[in-house]
């Protein structure tokens, strides 16, 4: 024998009945939190076991049974694991990476909201995901269980709200908004939809992936009272699209009438290729979510093996474009790196303009000119 040990792994799914299985409150308290436990379910090689101690201090891990079950339990290039799953290279310095790479902490009138944009504020509500994404933009605070954002903070970000007109536009997001209960929820938003000026109201959340139990028939007649909602999720590869996953989704729009779109990072290893996003995206639009932006990864520490250069994402952007349909087409975007907000990453078409006409390459690589 060459050391290679054959070993039969639990299955997560047999972890509690059925009916366990679909609560999501069942699911949050049975989070599989450390490497034992891990290892009990798929195999980790050495270096991630290590991976384990040596990433703990910089950020937590936390997974749940039902995300854990779309894992691969022997391959370690599987999509999913490579989400959730601390590698050794999270050490890895790059002089680049920043604890806060959007400075959101600096934009912060108030505790918890990130006023950039004149227009729209985000709202930082709870420090608790289901699931740790290695790649996280927040994991300075994400995960962290002091300084929970409380009720006094929710007034003081309530009355900022209030005091500033020019907010057409809350967005809840985190941590994972929908850790909280409905009737915080419901408080939260009816709240919102009392103040006159705000126009919108948004709901980041990664739990239509990572829990979508959390999608239940209360939740969505809470949503409903609100209505319009949007509510943005997080789907970064086709094999996270569930059928638990689209029902709910399907729960959202029928019984919440809530409008889903979906932002994902574009992950070295996870979705970096023609296919994987054009399923990624198809898949979507075929869950009736409609794709909002495809994100560069940002200058994180730690997130450095995730980055593919944006030379390559423009490629494949280009590569897609005219050969799925327009609708199930994101934009590209980076948040730039010291606080200056999203722009997109150019995908360009015009080969060349002179004084009165442009020349395009189309999606196949033919020329054509334009007048202007
Ligand atoms: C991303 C983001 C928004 C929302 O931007 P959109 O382009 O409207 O989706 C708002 N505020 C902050 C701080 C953000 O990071
Ligand atoms: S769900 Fe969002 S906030 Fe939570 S760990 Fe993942 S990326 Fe970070």
């Amino acid at each position: 024998m060459t050391g290679l040990r054959l070993t039969t792994k639990k299955d997560p799914k047999k972890l509690g009945s059925d009916q366990d299985w679909l609560n999501w409150k069942w699911q949050i308290q049975h989070r599989i939190l450390g490497a034992e436990q891990l290892s009990e379910f798929i195999s980790l090689t050495e270096p991630e076991f290590r991976s384990f101690s040596e990433c703990e201090d910089l950020f937590s891990f936390s997974t749940t049974p039902y995300y854990l079950s779309l894992a691969d339990r022997e391959n370690h290039h599987c999509p999913i694991r490579l989400q959730f799953v601390p590698q050794i290279e999270e050490l890895h310095s790059n002089p680049r990476d920043r604890v806060d790479p959007l400075e959101e902490e600096s934009h912060m009138p108030v505790k918890g909201v990130t006023h950039r944009y004149p227009d729209r504020a985000l709202w930082y509500l709870s420090h608790v995901c289901a699931v740790y994404c290695r790649f996280c933009t927040r994991k300075r605070k994400v995960s962290q269980s002091f300084n929970t954002p409380g009720m006094a903070d929710w007034e003081e970000a309530l009355l900022y709200f209030r005091n500033h007109p020019e907010i057409k536009e809350v967005i809840l997001s985190g941590g994972d908004p929908l850790n909280l209960s409905d009737s915080k929820l419901d408080f939260l938003l009816t709240e919102l939809k009392s103040i006159p000026h705000i126009n919108q109201v948004r709901i980041h959340t990664r739990y239509p992936v990572t829990l979508p139990m959390r999608i239940t028939s209360e939740l969505c007649a809470v949503l409903k009272k609100h209505f319009p909602i949007f509510l943005v999720t997080h789907f970064n590869h086709s094999k996270e699209l569930t059928a638990l996953a689209k029902e709910r989704i399907s729960l959202l729009v029928k019984e919440g009438a809530v409008s889903v779109l979906n932002q994902s990072v574009l992950l070295k290893g996870v979705n970096d290729s023609v296919e994987a996003l054009s399923d990624l995206f198809y898949s979507l639009t075929n869950a009736g979510i409609k794709p909002y932006y495809l994100h560069q990864c940002d200058e994180v520490f730690g997130s450095s093996h995730f980055r593919v250069p944006i030379s390559e994402g423009v490629r494949l952007m280009k590569a897609l474009r005219g050969r799925i349909s327009g609708l199930s087409m994101p934009l590209y975007v980076v948040d730039l790196t010291g606080g200056g907000g999203k722009v997109p990453l150019p995908t360009d078409y015009l080969e060349e303009a002179t004084q009165n006409s442009y020349v395009f390459k189309n999606f196949n690589g033919d020329l054509y000119e334009i007048g202007i």
